[in-house]
């Protein structure tokens, strides 16, 4: 008897990923600028993965890369995989070289912060500190070398709920075949949509 698998739908509306330090261990954060969104999605999806099946693949591919994540599920009526496809950052290098091959995956909520929601030593995109940008001059940038116009920074919030990964692979686009979730995932959402 062949048992038919209906196919997990692939769920790509979240703002992106970050990579935290916390609890000694690294963290793998899917971010969502609505918290009601990211309680909802692990309530109903992440919540019944079995933590052993959990996988997170990368693929790389340029300056991108396909961050992807599944798992199986005790409720599999309700499961859901995860893509994204994302500009390389200092933050996935450092991700990349240093989880050891276990990291924990937290949901977080994004946020935009101005120069009056932050304090002092906080610091804005151009790297300078929120004392260096001027309020009497739109929020820019005092550095004389800087090119900011105005202090933007961003906060995240991680959800407390956590589940264990420690299936976590780096792949190159052409050796994507040898990798079922990641091969699922870019037939799908990649191969299939070119002609
Ligand atoms: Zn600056
Ligand atoms: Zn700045």
């Amino acid at each position: 008897m062949i048992l038919s698998q209906s196919p997990i739908p692939w769920f790509d509306d979240f703002v992106g990923v970050a990579y935290r330090y916390y609890d000694l261990r690294m963290n793998v954060v899917p971010l969502f600028t609505k918290r009601k969104e990211a309680t909802d999605l692990w309530h109903d999806s992440i919540n019944w993965w079995l933590d052993h099946s959990i996988k997170i693949r990368f693929v790389e591919s340029g300056d991108h890369y396909w961050f992807i994540m599944g798992a199986d599920s005790s409720k599999p009526q309700s499961n859901i995989s995860f893509f994204k496809v994302l500009p390389k950052s200092e933050n996935y290098e450092r991700f990349k070289n240093g989880h050891q091959g276990e990291a924990y995956l937290r949901l977080g909520i994004y946020a935009d912060k101005e120069l009056k929601d932050v304090k002092k030593d906080a610091m804005c995109n151009c790297g300078h500190a929120a004392e260096d940008h001027d309020k009497n001059d739109n929020d820019a940038c005092l550095y004389e070398v800087c090119t900011c116009k105005t202090f933007k920074s961003f906060q995240v919030n991680l959800l407390k709920k956590k589940k264990t990964v420690t299936d976590i692979e780096f792949l190159d686009e052409s050796n994507v075949k040898d990798d079922s979730l990641a091969w699922n995932c870019l037939n799908v959402n990649k191969y299939s949509k070119e002609n």
